[in-house]
Formats: C-alpha cells, structure tokens, sequence
C-alpha cells in the first residue's frame, strides 16, 4: 500500500544550516520521507511495516536519518 508520491527531502536541514543547492536535496518516497523524519517508535513501525526494506533500504533511511540528527533505527 505504498503511494508513488514523491517528496524533496533537505538531506541537511534547514534549522541546521542546510541550503537548497543541488547536493543537499534528495527526493524520496512519501512513506520514506516520514520514516526519515519520524521520532516516535509507533510512528517508525507504522512506516517500516509499510515499507518492508531491505538492509540497503534501511542503511539509506538510517544515514538520511543521522543527518537530521535522528536515531538510528
Ligand atoms: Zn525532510
């Protein structure tokens, strides 16, 4: 049940110093981008159950994650 909606994604924050050059934009999935920015852990099982990644899916969204200064999930 996954959208295809895709998302512009700040890889570094705004609030962190982050710009909108080319480098620190990515675009991803919807369900991506929430999982990215998620903090609560019913919110991140919600979205990882959506999603089922892979490890390199995973490793993807945990470094997106480190660069907003999340946890690693
Ligand atoms: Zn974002």
């Amino acid at each position: 049940m996954q959208s295809k909606t895709m998302e512009c994604h700040h890889k570094k924050p705004k609030s962190l110093g982050g710009d909108d050059s080319y480098n620190n934009l990515v675009w991803i999935k919807t369900e991506v981008h929430r999982l990215v920015h998620a903090v609560q852990q019913e919110t991140i099982e919600k979205y990882l159950e959506q999603l089922d990644l892979n490890k390199i899916g995973l490793k993807r969204v945990n470094s997106l994650r480190k660069l907003v200064e999340n946890s690693v999930i």
